[in-house]
C-alpha cells in the first residue's frame, strides 16, 4: 500500500498522473492530508467517488495507528504508535499556557547508546520515513484538537523522542520542509528544534540549510572521558570537535544554541562540572537546559537532588550562561522517553 503522507505536493501531482488522473487531483490530495489533516480517503469529498474508490484500493493516508494513549494529570499525553510494519514508536504532547509542544521520534530505537536513555536499550531497528515522522504530528493534533482543527496557539515540535535525528538526516529534513509549507501544515522551522548527540558532519550540513530549525546539542558531560562513558558516540565525535563545530555554527540574530544536560546524581552534577561547562561554552551564544534524569529500573543512574541542580544552575547563571531547569512532564504516565516501547519489546 502506498502512503500519501510524506509526499510533497509535486510528488502527489506525479502520483496523480501515474494513476491516470489529472495533475490537480494531486494538489487536492495535498490540501486534504496536510491542510485539513484528513486521515480517511473516503471522507475526501472534493474527490470524485470513483477516484476515492481507486485511491482506497492502492493507498492509505498513513499506516501509523495509535496503540495506546496515556494521560497525565499535568495535561501531558503520551502516545504509543504502531507503524505499518508493526514497529512501535512514541510521541508526546505537552500543553503549556502559551504554546503546545509535540515531542516526536525519528527512528525506531537508537544506535547511539547513551547510558541514561531507555531508547538506547532497544538498539536501532530502522529509521523512520518522512511520512511516518509527519504522521505522529497529524495523529496527535487530530487526537487533541479534532480532525483539521487549528491548534489555538500554534505547535512547537521537538525531535527529542526516539532516535538520533542526524542519523536519519534526509528524511528528518524532508519532513520539516513538508510541515513548513504554508499551504499545508504551516509549522514554521522556527518552531522546530532538532536535537543531536553530536553527529558532527551533519551539524555542518545543518548549518547550511536554507530553512533551518533550531539546534539543540545533547551534551551531558564536561570532559572527554566522562562523556565517552555516558555517551559512547563521543569516542567517534569528540567533545573538543563538537565544541569546535558549535563555535563555528552560524546563529541567527537572536538565536541561541541549546545545550541539553541530563543531571545524574554524583556523575556529572558537581560544582566543578558546572564550572567546566561555563568554560566549554565560553564564546558561544548558548542556553542550557538542565534535565532532571528520569530514572528507570533498567538504567544505572539516579536523578540529582533538586538542591544540587539549583546549585549547578546558579554557577551557570552567575557567569551569565542562561540555564533553565526543565520541568519534568507526565511523570505519572511513565517517565523516561522510550520506556513504553522498550518495555513492550522486552515483554515480547
Ligand atoms: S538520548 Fe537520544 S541519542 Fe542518546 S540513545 Fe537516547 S535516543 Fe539515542
Amino acid at each position: 500500500m502506498e502512503s500519501l503522507l510524506g509526499k510533497t505536493e509535486n510528488e502527489l501531482v506525479e502520483f496523480a498522473k501515474v494513476i491516470g488522473e489529472a495533475p490537480f487531483r494531486g494538489k487536492q490530495i495535498y490540501q486534504a492530508i496536510y491542510a485539513r489533516r484528513a486521515m480517511d480517503i473516503a471522507g475526501m469529498t472534493e474527490l470524485s467517488k470513483d477516484l476515492r474508490e481507486k485511491l482506497n484500493s492502492i493507498a492509505r493516508v498513513t499506516e501509523t495507528q495509535i496503540v495506546n494513549a496515556f494521560f497525565s494529570v499535568d495535561g501531558t499525553r503520551r502516545y504509543l504508535l504502531q507503524l505499518g510494519d508493526g514497529r512501535e514508536v512514541e510521541a508526546v504532547f505537552m500543553p503549556e499556557e502559551r504554546r503546545d509542544t509535540i515531542c516526536i521520534s525519528c527512528q525506531v530505537g537508537c544506535a547511539v547508546g547513551c547510558g541514561f536513555c531507555m531508547t538506547a536499550q532497544l538498539g536501532v531497528k530502522r529509521s523512520m520515513t518522512a511520512g511516518e515522522i509527519i504522521s505522529q504530528v497529524v495523529i496527535v493534533l487530530n487526537e487533541v484538537y479534532g480532525v483539521g482543527v487549528e491548534p489555538p496557539h500554534g505547535t512547537n515540535l521537538v525531535f527529542m523522542g526516539m532516535g538520533e535525528a542526524f542519523l536519519n538526516y534526509n528524511e528528518v529534513m524532508k519532513s520539516i520542509r513538508i510541515m513548513a509549507d504554508e499551504k499545508g501544515m504551516g509549522i514554521s522551522p522556527k518552531r522546530v528544534t532538532v536535537s543531536t548527540s553530536g553527529i558532527i558532519p551533519r551539524i555542518y550540513d545543518f548549518a547550511r540549510e536554507p530553512f533551518r530549525p533550531r539546534l539543540a546539542i545533547s551534551l551531558s558531560a564536561t570532559t572527554e572521558e566522562q562523556r565517552t562513558r555516558l555517551m559512547p558516540i563521543n569516542s567517534k565525535y569528540t567533545l573538543a570537535e563538537l565544541m569546535k563545530a558549535c563555535r563555528e555554527y552560524p546563529l541567527g540574530e537572536r538565536e541561541r544554541l541549546t545545550f541539553e544536560y541530563v543531571m545524574l546524581d554524583g556523575v556529572n552534577d558537581s560544582d566543578e562540572d558546572a564550572r567546566r561547562l561555563v568554560k566549554l561554552l565560553n564564546g558561544i551564544r548558548a542556553k542550557v537546559n538542565l534535565i532532571p534524569h528520569n530514572p528507570a529500573p533498567e538504567l544505572p543512574y539516579r536523578a540529582s537532588p533538586m538542591e544540587r541542580i539549583l546549585s549547578f544552575q546558579k554557577i551557570l547563571v552567575d557567569k551569565d550562561v542562561p540555564a533553565f531547569i526543565r520541568r519534568p512532564r507526565g511523570q505519572d504516565i511513565s517517565a523516561a522517553c522510550g520506556q513504553l516501547a522498550a518495555r513492550r519489546q522486552a515483554n515480547g
